[in-house]
């Protein structure tokens, strides 16, 4: 993490708040992923070692939880804003923006602290430590576990290094540095069991996954010689693959890996809440030429230079012309975004 001077003094107001306050509410984004739910439970595990009071919120229509994440100890957790919220310091973890936290009221305590690495991050905190550079909110949440002496325990030190790796895919993308390195070290040393975790996080896979990865992979569609690949996944075909809506989890890793891609996407129905009907689009970008949180962002969602999402009410050729224009884009500006016009 390079840490600005901004940072830095962000960074020692955040301790003195984890120092001077008693009770607080830690939340993350909706529809937690690994690094949400590893800077939630280290976070958790941090203010506990103070003796502070401290509960984690997920709302309860992110439950259950996917299931490589169902073992994780998320102990005290509540589902529903607390009457006392006015009197807590809230932590908000791994979130971008506040827009992503469903529950308003949970804006209402006494402090917000936003820490995050979002570089997009809307600085909707009372007090932001935005650190882009640091791979994973775990990242951060750990920093903040060595500047007051704590030391996790081998629960804590198992659920910041879920963050890590699944966030740097497993040391794999561009944010992994010596330093997510060396915090790997010290979780290790703290007594995290490898081979258990990867098993439980990426293997021990139920069948209607890779039904599913089979769906998506068969009607792969690429567009532009190969730039933009990409597969929708319908409702119907989460229903005849038995499977749950996070077993998508990782298809978008196969469509990224495909020669010629500089951006993949992954597009699914949602079958459910408020944006049933409507598709949820994930974004990875392959190198340095395309920044996809720019084109996630047109369309009101976020993310990083190369993984970013939204959530849209396009169909599907629209969703194609758009994604197809705000490609070249970036990636052939004197074209002046006519690539949607030409047949794919
Ligand atoms: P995903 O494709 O869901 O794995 O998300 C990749 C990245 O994009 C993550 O860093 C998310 O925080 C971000 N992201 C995904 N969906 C949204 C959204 N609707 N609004 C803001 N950021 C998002
Ligand atoms: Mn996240
Ligand atoms: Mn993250």
């Amino acid at each position: 993490m390079s840490t600005s001077t901004d940072g830095k003094a962000a960074r020692e107001l955040v301790l003195t708040r984890i120092r001077d306050d008693e009770r607080f509410l830690l939340v993350t984004h909706e529809h937690p992923d690994g690094d949400a739910l590893g800077s939630l439970i280290g976070m958790h595990g941090l203010l506990s070692a103070l003796g502070k009071r401290s509960e984690m919120f997920i709302s309860s229509e992110d439950l259950p939880l996917p299931r490589e994440y169902r073992a994780l100890p998320l102990e005290p957790l509540i589902t529903q804003p607390p009457e006392d919220i006015a009197e807590r310091t809230v932590i908000f973890l791994d979130c971008g923006n506040i827009d992503r936290i469903a529950a308003e009221e949970l804006r209402g305590g006494a402090h917000l602290l936003n820490i995050d690495h979002h570089h997009d991050n809307t600085g909707f905190g009372t007090l932001n430590l935005v650190e882009p550079t640091a791979s994973c909110t775990a990242e951060i949440v750990w920093d903040l576990m060595g500047g007051l002496g704590v030391v996790p325990s081998p629960a804590v030190a198992e659920a910041l290094y879920i963050g890590l790796i699944t966030d740097t895919g497993r040391f794999m993308y561009e944010n992994t540095t010596p330093r997510s390195h060396r915090m790997a070290a010290a979780l290790l040393e703290a007594g995290v069991e490898v081979p258990i975790v990867y098993r439980r996080l990426y293997e021990d896979m139920p069948t209607g996954k890779l039904t599913l990865l089979a769906m998506a992979l068969a009607q792969l569609q690429r567009y532009d010689g190969g730039e933009l690949t990409m597969a929708s996944l319908s409702a119907e075909d989460f229903r005849s693959a038995e499977a749950e809506e996070s077993y998508s989890e990782g298809i978008i890793d196969q469509l990224r890996a495909l020669q010629g891609t500089k951006v993949a996407a992954l597009v699914r129905e949602l079958s459910s809440g408020e944006r049933k009907g409507q598709h949820k689009v994930s974004l990875r970008a392959t190198g340095d030429d395309v920044d996809v949180s720019v084109i996630a962002r047109a369309q009101g969602g976020g993310g990083h230079r190369r993984a970013a999402g939204f959530t849209t009410g396009l169909d599907g050729g629209e969703l194609v012309a758009f994604l197809r224009v705000a490609i070249a884009e970036q990636l052939h500006p004197e074209r002046n975004g006519r690539a949607a016009a030409a047949p794919a």
